[in-house]
């Protein structure tokens, strides 16, 4: 805890993401602050800790978890490291909020989920889409029986990524790359939230198209069957200008379009068509990392649940990870249900 008695979040990880939204989401909160960063090299951190006011930059995870103030961390490393640190953090008693994809497999993910459970500590994935108001106005919509009996969907996360992140995305398959890996754990998520229900089944391909290298896909399609029957379309990617990103959920007796949605922008809209029209609905707005922050320190102090627990960050995880397999089989993969 600070001297204010706020919540304390540790930094492991000099990330772009840390300095543009999550560090500004800790600060924007009356209850937690940002107390310390770890980087693996000594100089970035400083630099860092320097640049962003942070009080205190540790050369290694070890004193980080020593650090007394830090309650909380929050991992943004590449995808390789977030198991080792999750469970160190885990075991040092602190809570976590980890980055998707958890883990490069399920069964780090379960090890990093099962840690947090062991040392009673709540563990979060940085599912920030399910703190959107227009994805919250599209689970409600379906969940209030607007659109009937959810049939098809489409979700799309082709973005083009910018080029200072082409980096261990695009060129390292060690450190977690590939748009599958990186927006397909979105694309599985977003749907597991807005119908509460669970993907079993996947056929997909995959490619690169000069973006990236190494063996690593920059584009992917793949159709998804889930437990109760939709059929959904995965449209993933870091190589597209102009696509866009959204998701289009048909049903029964209506359907509902969200454009723009799949954002780390509180942008976008959602609209509903029925036999009666064409309805835009209402949304309320809030940036997302903010409102996941929110959650994560109100778990912590009350008990509440996460926006996106560990648990959810191995199931999107598992999605992604048969997806690639499917992509590099030719075959279907069934996802397992008790990974
Ligand atoms: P970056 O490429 O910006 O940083 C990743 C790590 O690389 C840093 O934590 C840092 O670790 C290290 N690093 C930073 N600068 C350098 C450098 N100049 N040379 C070598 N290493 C450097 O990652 P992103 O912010 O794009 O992504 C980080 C994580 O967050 C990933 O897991 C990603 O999937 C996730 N992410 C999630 C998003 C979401 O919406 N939930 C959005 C964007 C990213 P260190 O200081 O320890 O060396």
């Amino acid at each position: 805890m600070t001297k204010e008695g706020k919540l304390g979040w540790g930094i492991i990880g000099t990330s772009t993401i840390a300095r543009e939204h999550l560090i500004p989401s800790i600060r924007a909160q009356d209850d937690s602050d940002v107390v310390a960063v770890m980087s693996s090299s000594p100089s970035r951190g400083e630099e860092f800790a320097a640049s962003e006011q942070i009080p205190r930059s540790h050369e290694t995870l070890d004193a980080l978890l020593a650090d007394p103030a830090v309650d909380a961390v929050y991992i943004s490393t590449t995808n390789e490291l977030h198991k080792d640190q999750t469970i160190r953090a885990a075991a040092a008693s602190k809570h976590v909020l980890c980055e998707k994809p958890l883990a490069l497999t399920v069964a780090d993910a379960r090890a990093m989920v099962d840690a947090c459970v062991e040392a009673g500590v709540i563990m979060a994935t940085n599912h920030h889409l399910r703190e959107a108001a227009t994805l919250r106005t599209v689970r409600d919509a379906i969940a209030d029986g607007r659109i009937g009996r959810p049939v098809a969907a489409m979700v799309f996360q082709a973005i083009y990524l910018r080029p200072q992140l082409h980096t261990w995305r695009t060129n390292k398959p060690s450190a977690g790359g590939g748009a599958v890996l990186d927006v397909g754990v979105h694309c599985a998520d977003t749907l597991r939230f807005l119908l509460d229900d669970e993907p079993e089944e996947v056929s997909a391909f995959t490619q690169s198209t000069g973006l990236a290298s190494q063996g690593l896909e920059d584009h992917g399609m793949a159709v998804v069957r889930f437990s109760k029957g939709l059929i959904a379309s995965f449209h993933m990617g870091h190589n597209m200008q102009f696509a866009g990103t959204g998701v289009e959920v048909h049903g029964t007796e209506g359907s509902i379009v969200a454009r723009g949605v799949l954002t780390q922008q509180p942008v976008g809209e959602v609209i509903l068509l029925t036999e009666e029209g064409e309805e835009t609905l209402d949304c309320d707005h809030e940036p997302t990392y903010r409102r996941t922050v929110r959650r994560f320190n109100d778990a912590v102090r009350n008990g509440g649940r996460p926006a996106a627990s560990g648990e959810d960050g191995l199931r999107s995880l598992a999605v992604a990870l048969a997806i690639r397999e499917a992509a590099a089989t030719g075959q279907r993969v069934t996802i397992p249900r008790d990974a």
